[in-house]
């Protein structure tokens, strides 16, 4: 809880948000949805960077689609800009975000920042390989998803660096994706999320892309499961075996939803019918 905050900013420019945030005991808020899982009780100024114009837009072009940090979920679920293979399921993903009041109000940026378990988007900007612009005042860099969710957006930003831009290229022919979640009710966590992308060529895998989060503490990308379908045919028997390798890469996180073991049993499952989905879609 922030019991120690005195300042508000609400910065107009990127430049000025980066000067505000590299100041000790100050940080960012935009959606503020996980606010009150802040472990960081010693923060005394809080800068909401949702009125910096230049975070806030989504737009697709041939190759590109580009999300403002401060693009809402609801937005991304809604748009008539997002089309094609990409820009459709990060628009179902979307959808499968808690309710319309906190898609209204959670960021893209926030998003992926507050890494946890039960995020949505994560997971898809894993599978379509996207990369994140993080801005500290005007210089920028560009790094791949997997880079910046591996080493923990906390620890990859530098102080006074936002996440200012996703960017997720647009797969077109012989690819498909898939999205599915295990939830309880539509409004609870999820017990498991995976999600798949494939493309074919003459017939083979010619790139393979499984990710999960639920049964993890963050989005993940079974790397091994995914080098081992490179190359090879689409048939059932190395598509279970894919889904054995995904579901035995990681140590399995547990709540009172569901045990580890049931986790694990399941988790294959939905790999294996995830990529079975992908597989069809990449052959229409
Ligand atoms: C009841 C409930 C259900 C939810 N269900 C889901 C769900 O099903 N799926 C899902 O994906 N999400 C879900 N969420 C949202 C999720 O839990 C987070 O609250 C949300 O993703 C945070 O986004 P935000 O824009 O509100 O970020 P904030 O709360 O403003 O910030 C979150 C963290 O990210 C940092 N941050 C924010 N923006 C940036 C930036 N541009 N650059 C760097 N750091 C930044 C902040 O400093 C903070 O540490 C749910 C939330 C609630 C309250």
């Amino acid at each position: 809880m922030l019991k120690k905050l005195t300042q508000f900013y609400h910065p107009t420019t990127i430049e000025e948000a980066c000067k505000l945030l590299a100041k000790p005991k100050t940080a960012v808020i935009a959606g503020g949805t996980a606010e009150a899982l802040r472990k960081d009780d010693s923060v005394e100024a809080l800068v909401d960077i949702t009125h910096i114009k230049e975070l806030s837009h989504l737009e697709q072009d041939a190759s590109t689609i580009k999300i403002g940090a401060t693009t809402t979920i609801q937005e991304i679920y809604k748009s008539d800009k997002l089309k094609g293979l990409s820009g459709n399921f990060l628009k179902q993903v979307a959808g499968t975000v808690a309710a319309t009041a906190l898609r209204n109000t959670i960021t893209a940026g926030g998003n992926l920042a507050a890494q946890l378990w039960w995020s949505d988007l994560p997971v898809a900007y894993l599978i379509l390989d996207a990369e994140v612009v993080c801005r500290l005042g005007k210089p920028k860099r560009t790094v791949s998803v997997v880079q910046i969710i591996n080493d923990t957006p906390a620890k990859f930003l530098k102080k006074g660096e936002i996440i200012s831009e996703i960017q997720v290229p647009c797969f077109g022919d012989n690819t498909g994706c898939d999205f599915r979640k295990q939830i309880k009710t539509h409004h609870d966590y999820p017990t498991i999320t995976a999600a798949s992308r494939i493309t074919l060529k003459n017939g083979m895998i010619s790139e393979a892309r499984i990710a999960c989060n639920a049964v993890t503490p963050f989005p993940f990308r079974c790397q091994e499961a995914e080098k081992f379908l490179v190359g090879k045919k689409p048939s059932a028997e190395n598509i279970e075996k894919a889904a054995e390798k995904a579901a035995n890469s990681f140590k399995y996180r547990e709540d009172f939803r569901a045990s580890k073991e049931y986790r694990q049993e399941v988790f294959q499952v939905m790999v294996r019918r995830s990529l079975e989905a992908s597989i069809e879609a990449a052959k229409k």
